[in-house]
């Protein structure tokens, strides 16, 4: 249960944004960064952990600088990353659609997206390096959607009122991972970089308070190596897993960034997740992961739900004087495309008072019908054909036909490894990147900002940071075989050991599913003092039990896929007690993090700035319960933070 105590006691964070006006932050800075001469570059060697867009893109970067790079994926491919599952875009406000456009704006809706829990430096370096991230993407031959005069095209989302986001058709993490892994391959090609396949990273090493290298199982046979460097990059992706149903790939977790929290890494707002709108509504036990509808369809298609409780007539049926098209009613500026937040807690509304659709009556629509007529289908499967096809295969409905049922599902992690301005964790020479990091979204991530800040993050900021970092330390050479590296061995050794001798009578996946339902049930879309209490009791009997109990078949020696999901489902379930905890301190809503005693009366998140505008940073103190909160306080000098409105 969480204790007070340790709230009293904690530190004031420093988040070294440069001084100086707003727009010239990153350039002096950049200006200020020490440089490492090039011929000395191949000297440093540097790990980079995760081949996802933001890995790939910092590992190739660093290896065209020269310097002597190693990179690691569990995946046997640098392209399988789940970065590849992005669907609707990637934002840039280059203003191709001369509709207002700027970085400014881009700033301000973020900050505003991020319900004014996000840093004003970081967001206006992310809005100002975006448009680079396109050009660099199209010389990198990434076939972004053209308009009709060959120009880039561009398309809305949420929380935008302009049209900022390229695009490949449903398919543009796809697209954009294709380019990184290009340039990735060119490095290794180039002997620059070298690429660890199928190798977990299960630990990091710290030698006199600098993280000099990690420790990582090979997946094929079981050898637990250690490998040196003189920075670590941890591109590890999101923990949305923790949950058990979420969008994201059944592989992705938060192993590297839990053990480095448990090494000195403080994580910061690890309750704010996003729960996307649009996906596949859960059908029953037999799921294992949930499926996004991107936010692209709502752009042209509208969500609705009949104005009659409980009604079970087929959508085709009920005439349009009978619908509630609730989104367009309640937010007339932004309809369809308010953010995430907004809409999934309508749509969760809207189920929880009888107007659900669908057998289990916990959808709404999401119709196309109306875009077909004045698009015609031709354009509309041009735009979404993929998505429309997907629903199609995975729910045997035809979207074209018959609106498609839609409902809230995990999607996306804002907390993560806390970083500074230059992206390096409270450790130092650990640098964070992409979605691991906490990132420069505040409490609700925008649409079609994650693969801009991931690529930010890779191609522009952390290669210059990095440099920085490497110029101005010293570097005592260390070996494998020190001390710090044994020991970090034996502690994995330990720990796969004890899973392996457990010989319990459980599946790894029916605990995590379990631990799923009551993450979702009680740290979900809607928090509560009560539920969040109720939930810091049962995920600790949960982990208690899966440690008794589970059952792991195979040995160490091997490819064993049910030994690596046991310690990925390990380390959620402490994992989950830390967003919990989180989620009970912080009494207040914003964006994603939903307390429901904090909301205003038209049902929208109600902040306390007094209070909390703050980053919580919460550092390991040995025990999982008892972590220590760390705060960086939040200042707002060029956006005056307000009731976010969308009306
Ligand atoms: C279905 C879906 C659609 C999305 N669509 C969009 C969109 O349209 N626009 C947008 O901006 N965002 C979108 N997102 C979000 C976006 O895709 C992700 O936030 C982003 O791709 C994360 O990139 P990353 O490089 O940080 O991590 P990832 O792509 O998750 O890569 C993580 C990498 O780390 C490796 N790794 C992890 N742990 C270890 C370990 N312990 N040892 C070794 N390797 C490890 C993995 O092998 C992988 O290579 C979408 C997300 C989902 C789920």
């Amino acid at each position: 249960m969480l204790n007070n105590e340790h709230l009293k006691k904690s530190m004031t964070l420093n988040s070294k944004i440069p001084g100086g006006p707003l727009e010239k932050k990153w350039s002096s800075h950049k200006f200020n960064m020490k440089l490492v001469n090039p011929a000395n570059r191949r000297k440093y060697k540097i790990i980079v952990v995760g081949t996802g867009l933001a890995g790939s893109s910092v590992a190739a970067t660093l290896g065209e600088l020269g310097y002597n790079v190693h990179s690691f994926s569990f995946h046997e491919s640098p392209r399988r990353a789940h970065s590849i599952a992005a669907q609707g875009g990637i934002n840039a406000p280059k203003n191709y659609s001369n509709d207002g456009d700027s970085v400014y704006r881009l700033f301000y809706d973020t900050i505003k997206g991020g319900d004014y829990r996000a840093r004003e430096g970081n967001v206006y370096r992310l809005a100002e390096v975006s448009g680079s991230i396109i050009d660099q993407c199209v010389a990198q031959g990434v076939p972004f959607a053209r308009d009709y005069a060959g120009y880039l095209d561009n398309r809305s989302f949420g929380g935008a009122q302009v049209a900022r986001t390229f695009y490949a058709r449903g398919q543009t993490g796809q697209q954009l991972l294709l380019g990184a892994y290009s340039a990735l391959n060119r490095q290794i090609d180039a002997g620059t970089v070298k690429f660890y396949e199928r190798r977990e990273m299960l630990d990091l090493v710290l030698v006199e308070g600098k993280a000099r290298g990690i420790v990582a199982r090979n997946l094929i046979n079981g050898k637990i190596e250690s490998y040196t460097a003189d920075a670590v990059v941890l591109a590890t992706g999101g923990y949305g897993n923790a949950f058990f149903l979420s969008t994201n790939a059944k592989a992705s977790n938060a192993t590297a960034i839990w053990r480095a929290h448990k090494k000195g890494a403080f994580f910061a707002n690890p309750c704010y997740t996003q729960i996307h709108p649009t996906c596949i509504p859960v059908t029953g036990e037999h799921q294992s992961k949930l499926t996004l509808m991107s936010e692209s369809l709502r752009n042209d298609g509208r969500v609705w739900v009949p104005k009659k409780k409980g009604d079970t007539r087929a959508a085709k049926d009920i005439p349009d004087n009978e619908r509630d098209y609730y989104l367009e009613r309640l937010y007339p500026s932004f309809g369809n495309l308010v953010p995430r937040d907004v809409a999934s807690r309508r749509a969760k509304e809207m189920c929880d008072n009888g107007y659900g659709v669908g057998q289990s009556k916990m959808a709404v629509y999401l119709d196309f019908a109306d875009a077909i007529k004045r698009l015609g289908r031709e354009s509309v499967f041009q735009k979404y054909g993929n998505l429309l096809d997907m629903y199609k295969q995975i729910t045997g409905e035809d979207p074209y036909q018959a609106p498609m049922r839609i409902y809230p599902a995990v999607h996306y992690t804002m907390g993560g490894l806390w970083v500074d301005y230059n992206l390096m964790s409270t450790i130092p020479g650990l640098f964070v990147l992409g979605e691991a990091n906490f990132s420069d979204h505040g409490a609700n991530r925008l649409g079609a900002s994650a693969l801009m800040q991931g690529l930010a993050d890779g191609y522009f900021i952390a290669p210059y940071t990095i440099s920085d970092y490497l110029a101005s330390n010293k570097f005592a050479p260390v070996k494998e075989d020190r001390q710090e590296f044994k020991e970090a061995e034996n502690t994995v050794t330990g720990t796969i050991n004890k899973l392996l001798g457990i010989d319990g009578k459980k599946s790894v996946d029916e605990f995590h599913r379990e631990y799923g339902k009551v993450m979702w049930d009680y740290v979900g879309m809607g928090r509560n003092k009560a539920g969040l209490q109720k939930a810091l009791k049962l995920l600790p009997e949960i982990r208690e039990r899966f440690w008794k109990e589970v059952k792991i078949t195979g040995n160490a020696h091997d490819i064993n896929t049910e030994l690596e999901k046991a310690q990925r489902v390990a380390d959620f379930m402490e994992l989950g007690e830390l967003i919990a905890i989180d989620a009970l301190h912080r009494e207040e809503s914003c964006g994603g993090h939903f307390r429901e005693e904090y909301q205003t009366e038209e049902g929208e998140a109600k902040r306390n700035d007094k209070r909390f505008a703050y980053v919580a940073a919460w550092e390991f103190t040995g025990k999982t319960a008892k972590p220590k909160l760390n705060k960086e306080p939040l200042n707002f000098e060029e956006v005056h933070p307000s009731q976010r409105s969308y009306k």
